[in-house]
């Protein structure tokens, strides 16, 4: 709710619709949701890539570049956290609105937060990706050497390791990145936008 109570929600002449049958797609948001390394950031890339191939317009929202600008301010803390994870949720439902395919790739590790960014959306809007991988393979991963620096202590409040992760109930998607490869698991996605008329 905004702070004053003067201020109202404009609607343009243009709508949703209309800006959805211009750019040939539906706006929803792909949400990327799992533990550090399980390959957010790689899938985000990869599908983004093939839907621009296809003549889809999608958009990245990612973690590092987000904390670098609009959130900034915010640290690690569940609080930090919990707020990081509601911004996102608004600019992610404002690209939807837009007529863009909006990918996040943040690991949101907290059920009560991601179910607050679905809230923001109309029904189908929301398309839950976990991307599922064991500890083990995150941790010989370890893209950024980011396990190795928070089992060495050196890194306070890493998700896996030392900050809890609360696992979709009933994701719309499930990618097993251990199993499968970069290409299986973004087709997977693209099948899912097919079959539900998205793209
Ligand atoms: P995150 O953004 O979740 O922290 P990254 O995308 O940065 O993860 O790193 C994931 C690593 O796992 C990359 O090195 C990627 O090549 C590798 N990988 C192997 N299989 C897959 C897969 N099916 N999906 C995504 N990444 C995979």
């Amino acid at each position: 709710m905004p702070k004053s109570k003067h201020i109202y929600w404009h609607e343009g002449r243009v709508t949703k619709e209309d800006r959805e049958k211009l750019l040939k797609q539906k706006g929803v948001v792909v949400w990327l949701t799992g533990l550090p390394a399980s390959g957010k950031s790689t899938i985000a890339r990869e599908l983004e890539w093939r839907l621009y191939n296809m003549g889809k317009l999608a958009y990245v929202l990612d973690g590092d570049n987000i904390r670098h600008g609009l959130n900034s301010d915010l640290g690690f803390s569940p609080e930090d956290r919990k707020e990081n994870i509601r911004r996102i949720g608004e600019v992610a439902k404002l690209f939807a609105d837009a007529g863009i395919i909006t990918i996040t790739s943040f690991i949101s590790p907290y059920r009560e937060d991601r179910e607050r960014a679905r809230r923001l959306l109309k029904e189908g809007e929301f398309i839950e990706v976990y991307l599922k991988c064991p500890l083990e393979v995150l941790m010989e991963r370890d893209p950024k050497g980011l396990y190795k620096k928070a089992l060495a202590g050196e890194i306070k409040e890493f998700t896996g390791i030392s900050a809890p992760y609360e696992e979709p109930l009933n994701p719309e998607i499930v990618l097993e990145t251990d199993k499968e490869t970069v290409e299986e698991s973004t087709e997977k996605i693209i099948s899912y936008l097919k079959e539900h008329g998205i793209v």
